[in-house]
């Protein structure tokens, strides 16, 4: 597969000399002066004075060249977390440097600016992501440039997980916690300036957050808001604001010589490590390599596939092999910032976070696959999947550019020129064009937005989508006929997680097994716990085995977390059974936070007394039936021997081979799941059984029971381009097979 990506293509392609590079390397500099050669520093008071003429700044700038970091640090050096008492009827007011600038005079002409009510001895610079793993580690790198600890003068926020205090002024987190944040402050009254960051990866949550800001900023004469971007999206968002200035900041970066496959790859990974093998054999030290996979598994296989052959060489060069994936341990992700020791190469092997939202120093070799994962709507299953997609022809750019940071690079690419010109797409189709909406719904509900297509956005959602969405909370009960928020729509908008997700805490608080509904809910809203190392799945799935609950994997992933819990923090007790211990630590910290949740909602605590509902079955029937309750659009019913077809679409899906279902010699004849992952086929993961009634009885729209044949769906494809009010046409629904089963 591998003879692709050479020769053609790049012309003469140079070699880099010593003299090429920079003479130093950067990182071996004290701090202070290794934010002085950051081009973003020469264009410090521009940013500055840009800020405080204008309410709304568009940044645009090379990867690499100080956006992230140093941006928020200007304007706090600047002053712009400061409250001056002096100002107007709201008791603060912000200006740049003296507080003479523009954003002063604006404010006070403003008179009472935010709430009167909010008083804050302080406000915030927030710098949103729209990765967590980028938010951490940008915070950590901008304490250490700043020398404050972490969680002090500089902190983040991202799900789950938060390191504040009250003396944070530089607040670093996820898109989705500023949108949240929004849902009880519209305003952001706690903020001076938000700055969105990586604006052009135009995630769900950034693309809402453009209109909750343009609404804010309408209240707020005092807000700043700077938007980055590496690419040249930059227009379109400033044209969004009204005509934004554009600042462009003039960037560092060396030639690099691009080389496309004659051939398509076959198997990418394979091609990818061959790639890696002969670049690292030919080509002069220094200079990393960073080969761009689409997920932590083949990342992973890629790395395990590294080492080995590199083992077998003898007459390699030293390497090493890194692993770059969100779901990565914070050490191991440290790590990747670390130089390498002298005369060794890196061979770093990462999915799209390495593209923009880190930054590697040192890269002179990319090999791109031209895969990415996305998460999207599959018309085909009426509801979301990770799918394995080209990238677009600006991702391709963007990776190709990460050889070109330090010296002159190369950028070996495992697709044609024509797969590059024909196939891709300019640029990625934004999120909130692809995915569920129903999350974003909810939210912009709770924000008052009835209307959600009249709400400001750079591109709008399919009509469709936003019908599809409203569809399923009004499945959920979380919206009227109306399509109004319901009381039951915002409780389940308090909780941090889909609305599918909290609605199995809403219904575990009726059924009386709130506890063991926040413990599954907290299990899968971290990565899988279960480890399964290579050359050991034997014994892994062993392991794993031993804890399956055979009707349920939601109720295996219980077991696993009391047994763990039962161990008592014996450190050895997780790795002896095969389980990331750190993963279930994890989870026990989301559950003390979706607990708090609960409690604060009002929700009933512990079980309640009633007959009602110990009559609703065993503990583990009550769990399962929490789960249909929320999860009945995930229904899929037996059609023979371990195959199964979801109920509404008809299309087959398999039982994913590490459910405990698979080696229950019972066949289940309803299942409900918790999510379709994609690889070769359609596979349901996290997977319990359930009993056809009780998906009637949840949702009597999409299911009835048909008393000879079970039951049945009402309609094939029900939910989707149904528009509000619901009611009005519903979707026909699926019929379960009930009681009558064997006749
Ligand atoms: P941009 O946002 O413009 O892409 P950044 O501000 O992220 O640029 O990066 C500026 C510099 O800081 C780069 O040289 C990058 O390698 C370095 N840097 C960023 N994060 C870290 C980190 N966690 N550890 C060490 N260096 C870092
Ligand atoms: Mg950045």
């Amino acid at each position: 597969s591998g003879d692709g990506a050479t020769g053609d293509g790049g012309g003469n392609p140079r070699t880099v000399s010593a003299s090429d590079a920079e003479e130093v390397d950067v990182t071996t500099l004290p701090i202070p002066e290794q934010r002085r050669r950051l081009p973003v520093y020469a264009a410090r008071s521009e940013v500055l004075s840009a800020v405080r003429e204008n309410a709304v700044v568009v940044v645009v700038g090379e990867t690499g060249s100080g956006k992230t970091t140093q941006i928020a640090q200007y304007l706090y050096e600047d002053g712009w977390t400061a409250v001056t008492a002096a100002a107007g009827g709201g008791g603060r007011r912000r200006g740049g440097g003296d507080g003479t600038g523009a954003a002063g005079t604006a404010a006070a002409a403003a008179g009472d600016v935010g709430p009167a009510s909010k008083q804050h001895d302080h406000l915030l610079i927030g710098i949103t992501q729209p990765r967590r793993v980028a938010a951490v580690s940008v915070a950590a790198r901008v304490a250490e440039e700043m020398s404050t600890p972490l969680g002090g003068t500089v902190g983040y926020a991202i799900r789950f997980e938060e390191r504040t205090s009250p003396g944070t002024a530089l607040k670093f987190m996820t898109d989705g916690i500023l949108l949240r944040e929004s849902v009880s402050d519209p305003d952001l009254s706690a903020y001076a300036v938000v700055i969105m960051d990586e604006a052009h990866e135009r995630s769900l949550a950034t693309d809402v957050l453009f209109g909750v800001l343009r609404r804010a900023l309408a209240a707020r004469a005092d807000l700043r808001v700077i938007i980055t971007s590496a690419t040249l999206e930059a227009g379109k968002f400033a044209t969004f604001f009204g005509g934004a200035p554009v600042l462009r900041i003039p960037g560092r970066s060396f030639p690099v010589d691009i080389f496309h496959a004659r051939t398509p790859a076959g198997d990418y990974v394979d091609a990818a490590v061959w790639q890696a093998l002969q670049v690292h054999l030919q080509a002069p030290l220094p200079g990393d390599i960073l080969i761009f996979l689409t997920g932590a598994e083949d990342v992973e296989v890629a790395c395990d596939e590294l080492r080995t052959r590199l083992e077998r060489l003898d007459t390699a060069p030293p390497a090493v092999v890194l692993p770059v994936y969100a779901a990565l341990p914070a050490e191991a992700q440290a790590r990747i910032f670390a130089p390498p020791p002298p005369g060794t190469r890196r061979l770093i092997v990462a999915t799209n976070i390495a593209e923009t939202s880190l930054t590697l120093n040192g890269v002179v070799y990319v090999i791109d696959s031209g895969y990415c994962k996305l998460k999207a709507h599959s018309a085909r299953l009426g509801m979301d999947a990770l799918l394995l997609c080209p990238t677009s022809q600006s991702s391709a750019d963007q990776r190709a550019g990460r050889a070109g940071r330090t010296a002159p690079g190369k950028a070996y690419r495992l697709y044609t020129q024509a797969a590059y010109e024909d196939e891709m797409l300019p640029a990625a189709v934004p999120e909130i064009q692809r995915t569920n909406l129903s999350h974003v719904v909810l939210l912009l509900l709770s924000l008052g937005v009835d209307d959600v297509l009249s709400f400001p956005l750079l591109d709008p959602p399919r009509k469709e989508d936003v019908a599809g969405a409203l569809w399923s909370l009004w499945s959920l009960r979380a919206v009227s006929d109306a399509g109004r928020l319901t009381a039951r729509g915002r409780l389940l908008s308090s909780f941090p997680l889909e609305p599918a997700a909290a609605a199995v805490l809403v219904a575990a608080a009726d059924l009386g097994c709130a506890d063991e509904a926040l413990t599954v809910v907290a299990m899968l809203s971290v990565p899988s716990v279960f480890l399964r190392p290579h050359g050991r799945e034997a014994p892994a799935d062993a392991a794993r085995a031993r804890f399956a609950v055979p009707d349920s994997d939601h109720l295996t992933l219980l077991h696993v977390y009391d047994r763990w819990r039962a161990a008592g923090g014996d450190r050895g007790w997780a790795a002896d059974h095969y389980l990331n211990e750190r993963g279930l630590r994890k989870a026990a910290d989301v559950r003390s936070q979706l607990a708090d949740v609960y409690r604060a909602a009002g929700l009933p605590a512990g079980r309640p007394a009633s007959a009602a509902a110990g009559a609703m079955g065993d503990p583990s029937g009550r769990l399962r039936r929490a789960v249909a309750a929320a999860y009945f659009g995930n229904a899929a019913r037996v059609v023979g021997r371990g195959r199964y077809v979801h109920m509404r679409t008809g299309v087959e899906c398999g039982l994913h081979p590490s459910s405990a279902l698979v080696a229950a010699a019972a066949v289940a004849d309803y299942v409900v799941f918790h999510e379709l992952v994609w690889t070769s086929r359609e596979w349901m993961s996290v997977v319990s059984e359930v009993e056809g009634g009780w998906l009637a009885e949840v949702a009597p729209e999409l299911y009835e029971v048909r008393t000879a044949r079970g039951v049945r769906p009402l309609a094939v494809g029900g939910g989707r381009g149904v528009v509000a009010p619901p009611r009005a046409a519903p979707p026909a629904p699926a019929r379960v097979e009930e009681a009558g089963r064997g006749g």
